[in-house]
């Protein structure tokens, strides 16, 4: 059965498609050059499974969202000695700010330039050529994306050649001893970290490594501790947008990094990975359009962090047949993770005769886009010549109707009567 994932993900691409606001980053001069109307969107659940719209296999160079992949990676190699050179408060400044901490020196975190330049430079030990440390900072990029990526030399040269902003505060921190190689190399090494190119899918798979508490769903190889991983996420929401953090955090909600080039990675923790891509920036630096939408995605899948919501993976509680009747029983917040998985169930068990029985007296919330999934799916199983019935006594599905009308409703004595008969199955599939 097709799941009504991707066309959801097509509606609000084609919600922020017109919107025209912003502009392309001209201080890189590929960047200037660059197409500004793709857009593109994926999500990757902590499943692995993925689901894509728009250009979502469009390249682009990932830039400062490899921060904070980079920032793991200086703790799995260093551990907190990381935080001798580079500090965890937001700055509330732009990203490239020529700000230290007045008191230790330190760049503020590791999402402005500053904390990056720092961060890059313990990478393969503080003794790495640049080209030994570029070329672990890449692989290490590849495994969380589960392929190797390539890296846009040419931008990385032309970005170097123009490089006098990141230079500047690159000498900073050499007389404050926070780095000590040559300023060009640092720079140099920090700009090819930032040419590796992704796909918005790229940008999904490795968000959900992070909110899979470093394992990479695919994979299923372990590419940061958990702790590392947390901790990435916890600097992430406080400093990844720049001087629009706070702001962030409260309208969307989603620990989150953008990309000068227009890339946008956000990762909910214990939930999905999620990935955009449009290039039009606004006055802070973040994409115009990928803002939008995360502020709806947010909204209409209930993925707010400060939502009191459970984690809705283990939506289906069972799956029991018996004789003619399979009552699936769900359970907790059916937010997206929760309908995901639902449907997931669903495609996975081909139904095709009898009649499928929804209880839902276990489920506690019903975001709206776990009522419109379950009925767009709903709808589908009936047409393929199923029957529907809900046990819902509570009105939990409130307004959830297949092909405009109420299923069939079951009362507690109905479903008593249809679970009377031995279940056929353990509930496993
Ligand atoms: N390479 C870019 C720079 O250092 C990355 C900045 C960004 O994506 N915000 O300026």
């Amino acid at each position: 059965m097709k799941s009504p994932v991707p066309q959801y993900l097509e509606n609000l691409l084609d919600e922020v498609r017109d919107n025209t606001d912003g502009a392309v980053a001209d201080y890189i001069p590929n960047l200037a050059e660059a197409d500004p109307d793709p857009l593109a969107i994926a999500l990757c659940t902590v499943s692995g499974r993925i689901y894509a719209a728009g250009d979502a296999d469009r390249l682009f160079t990932m830039q400062s969202i490899t921060k904070p992949f980079i920032f793991g990676l200086a703790l799995q190699e260093h551990g907190e000695k990381v935080l001798d050179v580079v500090g965890l408060e937001p700055s509330g400044e732009s990203f490239n700010e020529l700000s230290l901490d007045r008191s230790t020196h330190r760049p503020m975190n590791p999402m402005i330039n500053a904390g990056a330049i720092a961060v890059n430079q313990l990478i393969n030990g503080t003794e790495s050529s640049v080209e030994d440390r570029v070329a672990v900072i890449h692989d290490f990029l590849g495994r969380l994306a589960g392929r190797r990526l390539s890296v846009d030399g040419d931008l990385a040269d032309n970005e170097l050649a123009g490089a006098d902003r990141n230079l500047a505060l690159a000498h900073m921190l050499r007389s404050h001893g926070v780095i000590n190689d040559d300023a060009r190399d640092a720079v140099d090494s920090y700009i090819r970290q930032c040419a590796a190119e992704v796909s918005v899918r790229d940008l999904a798979v490795m968000a959900a490594t992070l909110a899979n508490g470093g394992v990479q769903p695919q994979t299923g190889e372990r590419v940061l501790d958990a702790g590392v991983a947390r901790l990435t996420l916890a600097v992430m929401s406080s400093a990844g947008m720049y001087d629009g953090a706070g702001r962030w955090m409260a309208r969307v909600g989603i620990p989150a990094k953008s990309g000068v080039s227009g890339g946008l990675l956000g990762s909910l923790p214990g939930q999905l990975g999620i990935g955009t891509f449009s290039p039009r920036l606004d006055s802070e630096g973040n994409s115009v359009r990928g803002r939008l939408l995360y502020e709806r995605l947010s909204d209409s899948m209930g993925l707010h962090l400060m939502n009191p919501a459970e984690v809705g993976v283990h939506a289906v509680r069972s799956i029991l047949v018996h004789g003619e009747d399979t009552v699936l029983t769900l359970q907790g917040v059916i937010n997206f993770s929760a309908a995901e998985s639902i449907l997931h169930e669903i495609a996975r068990h081909d139904f095709t005769e009898g009649r499928l029985v929804l209880d839902v007296t276990r489920v506690v919330t019903v975001e709206s886009i776990g009522r419109r999934f379950l009925s767009s799916v709903l709808a589908k199983m009936r047409s393929a010549g199923l029957d529907i019935a809900l046990h819902d006594p509570e009105d939990r599905l409130r307004e959830l109707t297949v092909d405009g009308d109420r299923p069939e409703s079951l009362d507690a004595e109905e479903l008593a009567e249809v679970e009377s008969e031995p279940p056929e199955n353990d509930g496993e599939w």
